[in-house]
């Protein structure tokens, strides 16, 4: 249960509220009872001093016996100040109870049992005992079932020390206190409980939308990626969260659409020379009295197309590692100069025999961080598909040039140019300007010479960019950054 989070806001919720309902309350009650108490005690010390007053005035009136005299001006003082919440006692000098109310009244006082029984507690007692000064003296009696306050006062009656007691009944008080205290528990549990259930309705109310996108989120599988959780209000914040899972499908079904035409694309690749392969074994075994030449000429068509096989799986293989960023890319000095040089140099059979002329430019020196096998086959792409491209007796020229901030390396070609509206395609994987003529015959390329290349630019910091291309030729320039300029071979 307390895995739910409506649960646990709830009853997070309900814990705060019960806490500053218990504190209000409490403080409240307590403000309360001392203020009233505080009024009593006024009360009290406002009645003994009337009490008095009308007490010595009798006084004077009395008859001239002293005792007699003491007793009738404290009955007489009692009457008058008569009161079903107040008792009057009057002490003689030791202690002993010279005048009382309490039975003098019985239809009025209301509990006189009460007070007997507060009379002959051991509070009362030492209460008594302790007033030996002027002060006037104040204490809770507790009694059988209620509650006293009394106040004690001394004074002079014929020349002796008397003392006045008022005991005053907290029943009333205490009743109220209690009624207090019952109207704030229920208002506390019936807070609480309507709290709780309304706070509970909130959460689920609030949570409604998250577990409907869980639910939602739970149907999504890899059969229906294009599928997207349904945003109530995208500036709150399940709204937003909504907004960053939908975005998260989308890069995920970009993706997953990406492989699909990966491997789509990469089975039709292999597709062909497969093919090929199969239909030449078939002739090489079918074909009966076939000469050394002719097995010779299968074998070379066999040993093409399996070359052309390697090179669409090697491609592959860099590709899908590139993508899982598993590469291993090692970091260190090249200079892109001699990689320049290396690459012509390795291309240039292939230069001769369509009577390209190739003229190299690699006299700066560039010097670049990063991985020389991967640049190598970077300038390697680029310089065969010049080649590829260019028509016989055409020109390809590379260069290799050093700014402050950058080393660049330029292919030039003279072929045929690459159509305009398909230009910001061709570093697209599989992608071919001219499908038919690509994949067929020893130039046939699978379309991913351009797209490895950019890869090895992007993860040397680079870029490889198509500068220019019409029908005089196509000039491709990749940017690799360096620590600059070392020296030129000019110097
Ligand atoms: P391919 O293996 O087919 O050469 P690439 O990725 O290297 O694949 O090139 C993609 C396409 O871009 C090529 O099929 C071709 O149409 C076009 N292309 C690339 N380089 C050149 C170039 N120098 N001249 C003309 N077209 C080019």
């Amino acid at each position: 249960m307390f895995n739910s989070v409506r649960v646990r806001l709830t009853v997070w919720y309900s814990a705060v509220l019960a806490v500053v309902l218990v504190l209000v309350s409490a403080t409240t009650y307590f403000i309360v009872q001392k203020s009233s108490m505080q009024r009593t005690d006024g009360d009290l010390a406002v009645l003994a001093d009337s009490f008095l007053v009308t007490f010595q005035a009798e006084l004077l009136d009395a008859p001239n016996t002293p005792g007699s005299a003491i007793l009738s001006a404290a009955q007489q003082s009692m009457v008058e100040h008569r009161s079903n919440n107040d008792t009057f006692l009057v002490l003689g000098p030791g202690r002993e109870i010279v005048a009382s109310s309490t039975g003098t009244f019985s239809p009025g006082v209301r509990s006189d049992r009460s007070v007997a029984s507060a009379l002959a507690s051991r509070e009362f007692q030492s209460f008594t005992k302790m007033r030996e000064s002027k002060e006037a003296g104040l204490e809770t009696i507790r009694a059988e079932h209620s509650r006293f306050r009394a106040y004690s006062r001394q004074f002079q009656a014929n020349g002796q020390n008397y003392l006045l007691v008022i005991l005053h009944s907290l029943h009333a008080q205490y009743e109220v206190l209690e009624t207090i205290r019952l109207t704030f528990s229920w208002m506390i549990l019936l807070g609480l409980l309507l709290a709780g259930t309304g706070g509970y309705f909130l959460a689920r109310r609030s949570m409604a939308p998250v577990v409907a996108m869980g639910a939602h989120a739970r149907r999504i599988g890899a059969t229906n990626l294009h599928e997207r959780l349904p945003v109530l209000n995208a500036n709150d914040e399940l709204g937003q969260l909504a907004t960053i899972f939908n975005d998260l499908l989308n890069r995920l079904d970009q993706s997953f659409e990406r492989q699909r035409r990966f491997i789509a694309d990469a089975s039709h690749e292999l597709r062909t020379p497969l093919a090929i392969l199969r239909g030449e074994a078939e002739v090489a075994m079918s074909q009966q009295g076939r000469t050394a030449e002719d097995y010779l000429e299968s074998l070379q068509i066999l040993h093409e197309e399996t070359s052309r096989l390697i090179k669409i799986v090697e491609d592959l293989f860099t590709l899908t590692r590139a993508d899982s960023g598993q590469y291993p890319i090692s970091q260190e000095d090249v200079y892109l100069e001699e990689v320049v040089a290396d690459c012509a140099h390795s291309v240039r059979t292939l230069a001769r025999e369509k009577n390209i002329e190739l003229s190299v430019d690699a006299a700066s020196e560039c010097l670049v961080r990063g991985d020389r096998e991967l640049l190598r086959r970077m300038i390697l792409n680029l310089l065969d598909n010049a080649i590829k491209y260019s028509a016989e007796g055409g020109r390809v020229d590379v260069a290799c040039l050093a700014t402050t901030t950058a080393c660049e390396v330029h292919v030039t070609d003279t072929g045929p140019g690459i159509p305009p509206d398909l230009r910001d395609r061709i570093f697209e994987r599989f992608f071919r300007a001219d499908p038919a003529r690509s994949r067929s015959g020893r130039e046939g390329g699978a379309g991913l010479g351009l797209s490895i290349a950019l890869w090895i630019a992007q993860a040397h910091h680079g870029r490889l960019e198509l500068v220019c291309s019409d029908w005089t030729g196509t000039h491709f320039a990749a940017f690799l950054p360096g620590p600059g300029i070392a020296r030129t071979g000019t110097d």
